[in-house]
This record gives C-alpha cells, structure tokens and sequence, in this order.
C-alpha cells in the first residue's frame, strides 16, 4: 500500500516536472513571438537583445578583403532590421577606425567573414503598412526596401472627428498593420 502511494506520489511529481518544462517552452515561445512584433511604442527603445548577444563576436584587428559587411538599420518602434545599401569601403580599417568614422552606428559584428553596423532610425520598418494622422486627414504610408524612405501609399477616407479619442490618439503617433485587409477592419471597429 505504502509502495504504492510511493510510487505514485513519484510519478505525480515526474508529470510536474514534465508540465512545468512544457509551460516554460510555451512562455518562451510566446516571448519570442512578441519581440518578433512588437507594436507597443514604449518597448520600441532601440534595445536588441539579438544585437547585445552578437557584440561578443568581435575579434579581428582589422577589416579583410573578404569580409561582408552589412549595413543595418534598426526600426525603434518595431525592433525590426533591414538592410541599406551604403557604397562605402572599409577594408582594412581597424575596429577604433570604424567605430570613429561611424559614431552613430553600433558594431555589432566584427569578424573576418563578416562585419555589420547598425544605425537606428525612428518609426516602423518596411514590412509594415502604417496609417496615420497628419494635419487631420488619415493616411497610409510603407517604406521601400530598397530606399527605407516612408512613401504614401493612400488616403482614407475617415474624418478625424467622427471618431473616438482613443482611435485618435493611436493614429497620430501611427499604427502599424500586415495588409490592408487589417486596415480595414481596424476602420469598422472605429465606425461602430
Ligand atoms: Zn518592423
């Protein structure tokens, strides 16, 4: 009877174990998935964790000739990065080289096969639409891939004062959606 209650109390304690590892993952994974889209301005500080972790990977005394060197700009209001073209050659330039000629960027790798430099940039990186507010009319703007400059893509049709003051303070600071599907439901729940 003893050996019994034992034992299950063991295996009662083993399923714990397991549900607990498992509920851990499920949190990570949520985690991971948050930071991937963050939409809420005040997390959008510049801070990367990705980026943090990467500054370790620093270890040559200067640029060689094959090394690749990416050039980055991190989004601060959506953590995201995307790549811009820059002309610029810096091979053979030592790492306090680099760092003084391009005060503004972080080095965040500096290695023999790669080199990557990231400069932050204010608003919402190419993969979103965003809609916002300017002088009381509403409208949609999308950066280009290739330029990183925010291009209007369209109106909409929505008087500013036909809605209430949350939607209001949400688009002049700017709102960031997938597809123009999301934009659309975004207006029927302000209309209603
Ligand atoms: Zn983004």
């Amino acid at each position: 009877m003893k050996k019994i209650n034992f034992n299950s109390t063991k295996t009662t304690l083993m399923l714990c174990a397991a549900i607990s590892l498992l509920l851990g993952a499920a949190a990570g994974a949520v985690l991971g998935n948050n930071f991937a889209n963050v939409t809420d301005k005040k997390e959008g500080d510049g801070y990367s964790p990705e980026l943090a972790a990467k500054v370790d990977n620093i270890g040559i005394a200067s640029v060689g000739p094959d090394a690749q060197v990416a050039w980055m700009v991190r989004f601060d209001a959506c953590g995201h990065e995307a790549e811009e073209k820059c002309s610029d050659r810096i091979v053979g330039m030592s790492l306090e080289e680099v760092r003084e000629k391009y005060e503004n960027r972080e080095i965040s790798v500096f290695n023999a096969k790669r080199v990557v430099l990231t400069r932050a940039e204010h608003g919402y990186c190419p993969r979103h639409y965003v809609v916002r507010s300017d002088n009381g009319k509403i409208a949609v703007y999308k950066r280009s891939i290739d330029t990183l400059e925010e291009n209007h893509v369209m109106d909409i049709e929505q008087k500013m004062d036909e809605l209430d003051e949350n939607f209001k303070a949400e688009l002049q600071s700017g709102i960031p959606f997938s597809n123009f599907d999301e934009i659309n439901q975004y207006f029927e729940n302000a209309d209603s």
